[in-house]
């Protein structure tokens, strides 16, 4: 599978010439399965550009997970060009209870006067992305899902094809049990061997005790759960923003410190055009994404 990252902020999106490197759009992240098809994490900022590569492609069938429905994994979403062509089949999705929820928090949103255009009047074809016990399969792609660790609730994704691996857990809180969420323990059964796993790294150690219980974790927690559950690359995501470009390769160069012993995970912050290809082990060895 290949993974893009189309914007890897938290909150808020950011620009100016202090956040080139990194880029400034929040959340968003394209899966392709290795038959083409497109699965998408999230709806933040950089979702307006995927729809432009997409619609370049001439990709009209997509599948769009939302990890939750935090402003900054939606607010690019209604300028997603694929929603306004009657050609897009889109299958949206989310944690248990998204079938029915997912039109009602769109709706929401997508209402005057907030927004000129009704979530009903879209001109793309709409439809609820089928788990069943949460498992999804998009072509080859087979998704598991869990409950993240945070306010208002939310899921955390498994992604597998040909024995390849990606965990996606943004907005995931692992020094506090949020209600409806799993604990460290069941973090690490669930990123267990993974390939690479995308996790929520919005503060440093230091800051994070003044804000406990906000539903994020530091570097620190991300890496000893990358370590715990053996997996092969951290990509550090949900930057916060007032970190910048130097500030950001500080805090990933003191978590590639914590990573250094023989077998320990490599470690990237994910930023805006970052990407990579996963292959089992039977597609030539399983190589780190640091290297990308
Ligand atoms: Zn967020
Ligand atoms: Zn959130």
């Amino acid at each position: 599978m290949k993974v893009r990252c189309w914007g890897a902020r938290g909150s808020i999106p950011v620009s100016g010439r202090e956040y080139v490197r990194y880029g400034g759009d929040t959340a968003c992240l394209e899966i392709q399965s290795r038959g083409g098809a497109v699965l998408i994490l999230d709806a933040g900022t950089g979702i307006r550009a995927l729809g432009v590569d997409l619609a370049r492609r001439g990709c009209a069938d997509m599948t769009l997970l939302f990890s939750h429905f935090h402003w900054d994994h939606i607010q690019g979403l209604p300028f997603f060009k694929p929603l306004y062509s009657p050609a897009t089949r889109l299958a949206l999705g989310g944690r248990r209870g998204a079938r029915r929820d997912v039109p009602r928090m769109l709706a929401r949103t997508f209402h005057p006067p907030l927004f000129p255009v009704p979530f009903a009047k879209l001109p793309a074809q709409l439809t609820a992305a089928g788990f069943e016990n949460d498992v999804l399969r998009v072509d080859s792609l087979v998704i598991r899902r869990t409950a993240l660790s945070h306010p208002n609730l939310g899921a955390g994704f498994r992604i597998e094809e040909d024995g390849a691996s990606l965990v996606y857990l943004t907005d995931n809180e692992l020094s506090l049990r949020h209600k409806g969420g799993g604990t460290f323990e069941d973090y690490v059964a669930f990123c267990r061997g993974a390939d690479l796993l995308i996790h929520d790294a919005e503060y440093t150690p230091e800051e994070y005790p003044q804000r406990r219980g906000w539903g994020h974790s530091h570097f620190a927690d991300a890496a000893h759960l990358a370590r715990a559950a053996d997996v092969r690359t951290l990509g550090l995501f949900h930057h916060n923003q007032e970190r910048d470009d130097d500030a950001l390769d500080a805090l990933l160069g003191r978590c590639r410190d914590l990573l250094a012993e023989p077998g320990d995970p490599c470690c990237v912050a994910l930023s805006q055009g970052w990407e990579t290809e996963l292959a089992g082990p039977g597609a030539g060895g399983r190589a780190t994404a640091c290297g990308t």
